[in-house]
């Protein structure tokens, strides 16, 4: 293999739309590969550089955790939640109470911290996720004198978002002269889709538009869902943002955009998407070399004469046969199909292969890590969303 190549998209948007001059962004496409990969490789899922006299990272923070404070503080916090808890309950919630039901939970988070700081929930050896030496991804925001980016994550649920919780380390590569191999996950309590398979990286520079949300008006959308009206392809899907995994551009939000700040107020960067799927919009963001290899099917959906809208994957050699006996096992006069809705479109059949990280983040879910490129420690957000 020499790598991947996304392909052309079918029109420069940023013509039609001179808004989106200036908002064009380079991401770095990563297309995670299964291969054999060392501590001197850039990798997702791989091992890291790690010095042999620095310990493995464990993680005991924010797991789900029920057991009862047991200070008079911890009491009043946990008594005042089982309040408003019942009040939600009975549907005399309100946002006011919303709001403070979320501090409170923060607030026994912090404190289960505090009273069980000798005794945690579990404690859990964090996996590596990615690593990146400057030769391969220069792009990244490395401080003065490193010259790798280390990711790693705790494999488990974690409060209040319930995903996965990640350490990133920025390292000068020549400082490390005996490496400790990983402590082994612990794959009793790890969420095993939080488990990579380790991949060799196939860095790929595309350029970006914003997401469909994070356009700059609700007008400039009108004028381009206006705009696709009869076309093969939409904005959203097929000329904005790259799926999958990746370092930098923009993020291609499984919801909806949620950029943060750092603790000194500077808007963070996007650091790195870690994604369950690399799919998405596959005509004009699945790799040639990827097409090449994928087997193909006609997904044919249709509208049933009660109204129903369904739909079928065939063989693309294969017709569609509206009288067929798909329904037999229903009253065919109601449920035959309306020959006017019938659409045809091909699609690439099961995409995840061997090739991929075999991450499953919750339901298709994506951990964005997000990095203050101001702040001289490289300060650290996160986000997690799923279907
Ligand atoms: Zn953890
Ligand atoms: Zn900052």
């Amino acid at each position: 293999m020499k790598g991947f190549t996304t392909p052309g998209k079918p029109v420069d948007v940023a013509k039609v739309f001179p808004e989106l001059a200036g908002l064009e962004r380079t991401t770095v496409r990563l297309h995670p590969w299964q291969d054999a990969v060392t501590v001197r490789d850039s990798s997702l899922g791989g091992p890291l550089l790690w010095p042999a006299d620095e310990a493995w990272p464990v993680c005991s923070v924010d797991h789900p955790d029920s057991r009862p404070l047991t200070s008079a503080e911890g009491k009043r916090l946990q008594q005042r939640l089982a309040e408003i808890g019942e009040e939600m309950r009975n549907c005399r919630g309100s946002r006011a109470l919303g709001v403070e039901f979320t501090e409170l939970e923060t607030a026994v988070r912090e404190l289960r911290r505090v009273e069980f700081a000798d005794d945690p929930a579990a404690s859990l050896p964090m996996v590596p996720i990615a690593q990146f030496y400057a030769r391969d991804v220069p792009e990244l925001p490395f401080p003065d004198g490193t010259d790798v980016c280390q990711v790693l994550w705790c494999p488990t649920d974690h409060e209040p978002h319930y995903g996965p919780r990640p350490l990133v380390r920025w390292r000068d590569s020549a400082s490390v002269a005996e490496v400790r191999a990983a402590t082994e996950p612990d794959r009793d309590l790890s969420d095993e889709e939080s488990l990579p398979s380790p991949c060799r990286i196939w860095p790929e520079r595309v350029t970006e538009f914003p997401h469909w949300d994070d356009l700059p008006s609700a007008g400039l959308r009108a004028r381009i869902e206006e705009w696709e009206k009869g076309k093969d392809w939409t904005y959203d899907q097929h000329l904005s943002v790259a799926p999958g995994s990746k370092v930098g551009g923009w993020i291609n939000w499984v919801q909806s955009p949620d950029w943060p700040d750092c603790e000194r107020g500077h808007r963070m960067d996007h650091l790195l998407t870690v994604a369950s799927s690399e799919g998405g919009g596959w005509e004009s963001w699945m790799p040639l070399e990827e097409q090449a290899r994928t087997t193909f099917v006609k997904k044919v959906e249709f509208a049933l004469v009660n109204g129903v809208t369904t739909s079928r994957e065939i063989g693309l050699d294969e017709e569609f046969d509206p009288a067929g006996s798909h329904y037999s096992y229903y009253d065919q006069a109601m449920l035959a199909v309306a020959p006017q809705t019938v659409k045809e479109r091909v699609i690439p059949g099961d995409r995840r292969g061997s090739g991929r990280l075999d991450v499953m983040l919750g339901d298709v879910g994506d951990v964005y890590l997000f990095v203050c490129a101001v702040c001289p420690d490289r300060p650290i957000g996160v986000e997690f969303q799923c279907c």
